[in-house]
């Protein structure tokens, strides 16, 4: 039996989500076109019977911050490249290789060539999108990135990791079969990490706040996907009050729409991903600045 940890970092927006639900084959963690849509470190366990478990490790995107939030998604994102065995780093095939992708790479390389305990094993490059990419295009980015990752010498001198790129989409599945062989065959040696049943470890609590979450982005613009933050307050089956907390009095109009329209949409969506008799409770609340508040985001769980 293998068994292992893999990383996902990039930039928001790359479609690092997407992937972990293509890899695993269960969706696991939500998704959407606005940046910083993951908020936690989400794990999405892929089962090859009784050969591999492979645990893979959602994180969110590397930014640079505006707010505290944002910090501490870095952080997250940071702290989840610790103790796994593969780490791959997800570029978007559309948009050419940037200072943004650089920073990422570079602490994907620090993390692999670390040393010692909790140094990663290798490195994984994943150009992603390549559906809306030609194919000069996904050539010239693999090239970029490759060249990107040569440049990096690791820590004290350390000549460069090998890596290996993977063309793949994400959403229409393209590549995504070989790369999951890939991640599979390199996993080490070692006993499960959860049960032949388990695909996340997310608490429903938690995933109920994250589908309105989802719902919400789908139907909002601008800033107003960023000042959204959502929490299960009472959850007594199949009775569940959600609580959607806003910035401002005017996000708060937006998100409950014209005669509580937006509201109701999200609610039907949301109760079409669960079981069957739930009954959803929506509520949506004003805290001034949440994003910046120590307390309000250590309540918030991030
Ligand atoms: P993350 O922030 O890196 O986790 O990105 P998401 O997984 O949330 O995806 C961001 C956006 O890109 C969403 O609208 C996805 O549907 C889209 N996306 C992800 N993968 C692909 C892909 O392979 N092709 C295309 N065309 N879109 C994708
Ligand atoms: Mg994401």
């Amino acid at each position: 039996m293998r068994s292992g940890f893999v990383a996902l970092v990039g930039r928001p927006n790359v479609g690092k989500s997407t992937l972990v639900n293509a890899l695993v084959g269960t969706k696991v963690a939500i998704t959407s076109p606005r940046p910083n849509t993951t908020r936690h470190r989400i794990l999405g366990v892929l089962h090859q019977g009784d050969d591999a478990q492979v645990v893979f490790v959602d994180t969110p995107g590397v930014h640079r911050p505006r707010s505290a939030l944002g910090t501490r998604l870095n952080e997250t994102a940071a702290d989840a490249l610790c103790d796994v065995d593969l780490i791959v780093a997800v570029v978007d095939a559309t948009a050419a290789v940037g200072p943004g992708d650089r920073t990422v790479l570079e602490r994907a390389v620090g993390h692999v060539h670390g040393g010692g305990d909790g140094a990663a094993a290798g490195l994984i490059v994943v150009v992603n999108k390549v559906d809306r990419a030609r194919e000069d295009q996904v050539l010239e980015r693999l090239a970029e990135v490759h060249e990107a990752v040569d440049a990096l010498a690791g820590p004290a001198g350390l000549p460069a990791p090998g890596a290996e790129y993977f063309p793949v989409s994400a959403r229409t599945g393209r590549g995504v079969a070989e790369l999951r062989t890939h991640l599979v065959d390199r996993v080490p040696e070692g006993p499960p990490f959860f049960p032949p049943d388990v695909v996340t470890d997310t608490p429903e609590a938690l995933w109920v706040a994250e589908l309105v979450r989802e719902q919400l982005l789908a139907r909002t613009r601008d800033e107003l996907p960023h000042a959204i933050t959502c929490r299960v307050t009472e959850w007594e089956w199949p009775h569940i009050r959600v609580e959607i907390i806003v910035e401002r009095d005017s996000q708060k109009a937006i998100v409950i729409g014209k005669g509580g329209e937006v509201l109701k949409a999200v609610g039907t969506a949301v109760r079409e991903a669960l079981p069957e008799g739930a009954y959803l409770d929506l509520h949506v609340t004003v805290e001034r600045r949440w994003q910046n508040r120590a307390e309000m985001l250590d309540r918030l769980g991030y």
